[in-house]
């Protein structure tokens, strides 16, 4: 598809609005071979080439202009195979899809909490979700991942095969090449799963600084299976939440618990009760996975402008939880939101060099995710979320960001900032698997 095509505009079409640009093409091969064509092509033409699998690049990786973006979205199989417990899926594959494929024998695989958006995007970035304090992120699961490279050759990395490229691509898996097939390893989930949806009145910084020192003693005790976290939001004009509250600012602590659920209700009971005053709205009960999967589903609407930056600390300070709580009650719209995502446990089982993504030994992602409508407006947001993200930089002891949740900069400096300690050996496998930079314009490398 080119801008000769009348479905150009559609062809180009992405997520993040703020991202939009104008490729050279949109090719959408169906087959490894295909896939093999198009990077041919990009290595004819001195394209080079963004790819696109779900479409639901926060980053903006998956199109640019004057680039080839390679759309797989349409090579949707999975195969799950419950003895061996594991799952293998074709790169448009959306979180949704596998987890409702997984959760029919019992399984499942960390991934990310939205379930429109594509598991190998999501995977080859890091992937955080519920399960991740558990299980680990999406990218610790996956077992073998088939790529298409540079070389327009198909080549497996996994622990056995180039595990110096399974290294890589676990975290920064756009840079090498075009996953053609993922595999995973999948763990067995309850039929139902304990979650806890709770909105706290606040009134300023002090009340949601208070707050969050009372998650933070509790995040620290809390079993590995428990995910929590508070983000902050405005009270929505909705039957369940008091009509004289509208708009007012809430702190909301979102909980799941991936174990046996009277076990999770137990873990999840004292972080309902933080603060002295009584719920705006409160919610707690048993779901099946996929639907606790897909709670916040709809909530980011596609087309909209969208600038996401994660700071990951080595511990949530005194003086972070005072920090987060400031840029909390500063937000400048009503839709951007600061959500502190809890990691250690599985995460933290992982050596940093071992993939990756840097943030292993992180006690907490600070994710500060601006979201608004009119390009007029772009600049109070994007300055909201990088001032936030950079006193967060300067304030705590940093180990990188989630490469799913860097802002849409590129270049060495935004490389560094994302990789941290990871960068030096990944520009050395950059170079060896893709020398001549095909794949550059879908990352930083
Ligand atoms: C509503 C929403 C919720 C989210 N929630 C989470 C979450 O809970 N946890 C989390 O970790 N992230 C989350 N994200 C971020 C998300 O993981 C990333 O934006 C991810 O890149 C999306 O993957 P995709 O396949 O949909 O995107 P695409 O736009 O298709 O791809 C994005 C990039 O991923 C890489 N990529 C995609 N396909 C391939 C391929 N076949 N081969 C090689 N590289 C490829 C490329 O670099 C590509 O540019 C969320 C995003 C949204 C929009």
């Amino acid at each position: 598809m080119t801008p000769a095509d009348a479905r150009y505009d559609e062809a180009r079409r992405v997520w993040n609005g703020l991202t939009a640009a104008s490729p050279a093409a949109v090719a959408y091969p169906t087959t490894a071979a295909g896939v093999a064509r198009v990077v041919g092509t990009a290595r004819e033409t001195g394209l080079g080439i963004a790819t696109r699998s779900g479409g639901h690049s926060a980053t903006g990786t998956s199109t640019g202009d004057g680039v080839l973006v390679c759309g797989v979205g349409a090579m949707r199989g999975i195969a799950v195979d419950p003895d061996a417990r594991t799952a293998t899926v074709e790169p448009g594959v959306t979180v949704g899809e596998l987890d409702a494929a997984t959760t029919a024998h019992g399984l499942a695989t960390p991934q990310g909490v939205a379930p429109e958006v594509g598991v190998t995007g999501l995977t080859l970035g890091g992937g955080t979700g519920y399960l991740s304090r558990a299980h680990g992120l999406a990218c610790d699961r996956l077992a073998r991942v088939d790529l298409v490279t540079a070389a327009g050759e198909r080549v497996t990395a996994s622990p056995a095969a180039n595990p110096e490229l399974f290294r890589a691509v676990r975290g920064a898996g756009g840079e090498f090449g075009v996953a053609v097939e993922l595999a995973f390893d999948l763990v067995p989930v309850p039929d139902e799963v304990a979650m806890c949806d709770v909105w706290f009145p606040v009134d300023g910084a002090a009340d949601i600084a208070a707050l969050l020192h009372e998650y933070r003693a509790l995040v620290r005790e809390a079993p590995r299976e428990t995910n929590v976290s508070p983000y902050v939001a405005r009270v929505p004009d909705e039957p369940a939440f008091p009509d004289d509250r509208v708009g007012d600012l809430a702190l909301c602590v979102l909980g799941v618990h991936g174990g046996a659920p009277d076990a999770g209700e137990r873990a999840l009971a004292p972080f309902r009760e933080v603060g002295d005053a009584a719920p705006l709205f409160e919610r707690a009960d048993r779901r099946p996975y996929p639907e606790v999967q897909a709670y916040l589903g709809g909530g980011s609407p596609a087309g909209d402008r969208y600038y996401w930056r994660s700071v990951a600390v080595e511990a949530f300070t005194d003086d972070l939880v005072e920090l987060t709580a400031e840029r909390m009650a500063a937000l400048p719209g009503d839709r951007d939101t600061v959500v502190v995502w809890p990691l250690g446990g599985a995460v933290a089982d992982i050596d940093p060099a071992d993939t990756a993504v840097p943030e292993r030994d992180a006690e907490v992602v600070l994710n500060f995710e601006a979201c608004w409508s009119d390009p007029d407006d772009d600049d109070a947001h994007l300055a909201w979320a990088r001032e936030s993200a950079a006193r967060a930089r300067d304030v705590g002891t940093v180990t990188g960001e989630l490469p799913n949740f860097s802002g849409t900069e590129r270049g060495d400096d935004a490389a560094r900032g994302v990789y941290a300690a990871n960068y030096d050996w990944l520009r050395e496998t950059k170079r060896r698997w893709d020398p001549d930079g095909v794949f550059s314009p879908s990352g930083r490398l």
